[in-house]
């Protein structure tokens, strides 16, 4: 009993010294990824379903390590929510795929769009403001065609403070998008309070559209309160042309998702855009 219980002692023990130690590890490893240029963006289209064309990309940043291939956001961005590096990451995002979008702008992708994800951290730093205005300025790129991408729970932390900050940059000329709409607690009195150009609509409600009819009902509901209240509606995750015609058939007009396209390499937006405006405008 007593080698049995040492046994035991020593499968759980390493065993949860290797969790601890693999945290500790990505956050070491996270520290020296940005000088290391171990980011990468990826880019997603977001089409305009009734003239076919393009109107927009969303920057989804992922993190290329070298040891561990290819780590998804969803990974990193807490650990680097937790230890304030996200304000450096995200910095590093805004800055490129706004010289991005620039530069897709002035090969002739003229309107294009540009989605970024802002972190509820990086959205108490009061630089934002400072920061995005330099970056348009550095990069050239008209304020329009910034889309800053928030989650209720980035602006819920401080409420007050969060309206002050998009309403200078809605002044600027900044375009500010509610991501995940719908899912959290206060979505509807959060379009009173803030000065959203866009909705987009969770991919939870367009996943089971097919068969249930309270999803339908859901975002047959979010279109009519997007329109009445002027938004731009986007339909995020859609992976099939079933969903896509449901959508279709609700009015949606701009989409998001692995049916269109997944999110791209640089290259291969380039590529994609390329043959897909040439094809819309035949
Ligand atoms: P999000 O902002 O809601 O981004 C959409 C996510 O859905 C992306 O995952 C995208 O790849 C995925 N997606 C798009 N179309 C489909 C589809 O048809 N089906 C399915 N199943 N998924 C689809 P990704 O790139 O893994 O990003 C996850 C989350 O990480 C993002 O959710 C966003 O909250 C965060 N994130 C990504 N990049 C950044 C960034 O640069 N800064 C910050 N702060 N957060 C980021
Ligand atoms: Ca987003
Ligand atoms: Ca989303
Ligand atoms: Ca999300």
């Amino acid at each position: 009993a007593k080698a049995n219980g040492r046994n035991n002692y020593q499968f759980y023990l390493p065993e949860m010294n290797s969790q601890a130690s693999s945290l500790l590890n990505l956050e070491r490893l996270l520290h020296q990824a940005i000088e290391r240029e171990e980011f990468i963006i990826y880019y997603q289209p977001q089409v305009n379903i009734k003239t076919g064309k393009i109107t927009g990309m969303e920057a989804l940043v992922r993190w290329q390590q070298p040891e561990l291939g290819l780590v998804p956001p969803e990974q990193f961005i807490p650990i680097a929510e937790e230890n304030g590096l996200i304000v450096n990451i995200s910095e590093w995002v805004l800055r490129n795929a706004c010289a991005q979008n620039k530069a897709w702008q002035d090969a002739g992708f003229s309107g294009l769009r540009m989605g970024i994800n802002l972190s509820p951290r990086q959205f108490q730093e009061p630089h934002l403001v400072q920061l995005v205005a330099d970056i348009l300025a550095e990069t050239g790129l008209a304020p329009e065609f910034l889309e800053l991408e928030i989650t209720e729970s980035t602006v819920m932390q401080n409420v007050e403070f969060a309206k002050t900050m998009l309403h200078i940059l809605e002044e600027m000329g900044v375009h500010i998008s509610m991501d995940d709409f719908g899912t959290g607690y206060s979505s509807l009195s959060y379009l009173k309070k803030f000065p959203f150009h866009t909705l987009k609509i969770d991919q939870s409600f367009v996943r089971e559209l097919k068969d249930n009819l309270q999803d339908m009902a859901i975002i047959s509901a979010i279109i009519a309160l997007g329109r009445s209240l002027n938004l731009r509606i986007i339909a995020e995750g859609v992976e099939t042309n079933e969903q896509l015609e449901l959508l279709r058939r609700l009015d949606c007009e701009q989409i998001q998702g692995y049916f269109f396209s997944r999110p791209l390499t640089v290259e291969n937006a380039t590529k994609f855009m390329q043959e897909y405006w040439a094809q819309s405008w035949n």
